[in-house]
């Protein structure tokens, strides 16, 4: 039986990224999207000509019912649950917080630390020895703008990563004696198409120019930090981080 890996937003980026490489590493993977079915079916044709196996979920990680029947569908379909990797995530278009309105606000943090929260609520259920479970592990994408928090651009989108960052730290010892370790990345700037929906699509060639790299990560970098924090190789590391941010 191969281990069981549901990635949040895993349609496009660097969800998509991970999928492949856990396709590749033997995970069966559970593919979840929000509405780009197409996509996420993609991901799941190019995991399958590799030998491996895969299920695209639709499911919005903001809603709570659907979050429940995004979990049942992975344990009916693909087994146990191992892994689960917290990554789908939006940010908004870049302004300041004093023009920032609350249904903002609240589609950011819904999405980014409540979904993050449900979909981590739902794993303890299925791998907490505490529930019969027999162990997992769990990693969050956060992001530097946690560390940064993003003036001028998206200062909720940062101050949603940093409470993701809090969530590592604490969800960590609080599971630690059940068998679940619970790590993060922090990701620099990346090429996706989360920087368009920022409404700078070209954000990454110039953040990355100021990084000591000098240039922007791919989501496959990603995904090689995210891989190794989710295998029994990271056995002894649990609310801990790592960036992916090319030296900054
Ligand atoms: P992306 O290319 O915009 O992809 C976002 C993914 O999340 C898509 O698969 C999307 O599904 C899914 N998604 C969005 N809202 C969802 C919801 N409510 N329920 C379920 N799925 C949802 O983003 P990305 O850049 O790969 O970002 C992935 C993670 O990395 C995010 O948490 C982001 O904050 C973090 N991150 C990114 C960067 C970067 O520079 N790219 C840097 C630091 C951290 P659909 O395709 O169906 O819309």
């Amino acid at each position: 039986m191969s281990p069981v890996m549901l990635i949040t937003g895993a349609s496009r980026g660097i969800g998509a990224a991970t999928a492949r490489l856990a396709g590749q590493s033997g995970y069966a993977v559970c593919v979840n999207y929000v509405s780009n079915r197409e996509k996420a079916e993609q991901v799941v044709r190019d995991i399958e000509e590799n030998g491996g196996k895969a299920l695209a979920v639709q499911a919005n990680i903001a809603d709570a019912n659907d979050v429940e029947r995004l979990f049942h569908i992975c344990d009916l379909e693909l087994g146990t649950l191992s892994v689960l990797v917290n990554n789908a995530g939006i940010l908004e278009k870049q302004m300041r917080v004093e023009d920032m309105d609350a249904s903002r606000l609240e589609r950011v943090f819904t999405a980014n630390v409540t979904g993050a929260f449900l979909c981590a609520r739902e794993a303890i259920r299925r791998m907490s020895t505490k529930h019969g479970g027999s162990g997992g592990a769990i990693v969050n994408v956060s992001s530097m703008a946690a560390l940064r928090g993003g003036p001028n651009e998206y200062v909720d989108y940062a101050a949603s990563k940093g409470a993701i960052d809090s969530m590592t730290v604490g969800l960590a010892q609080e599971v630690a004696k059940e068998g679940i370790r619970v790590n993060a990345v922090r990701p620099g700037v990346i090429y996706t198409d989360i920087h368009a929906s920022g409404g700078e699509p070209g954000r990454v060639d110039r953040v990355g120019l100021a990084t000591p790299m000098g240039r922007g990560g791919t989501p496959e970098e990603v995904a090689e930090a995210i891989l190794w924090l989710a295998s029994d190789k990271a056995s002894y590391s649990t609310g801990t981080f790592v960036g992916v941010s090319g030296g900054r």
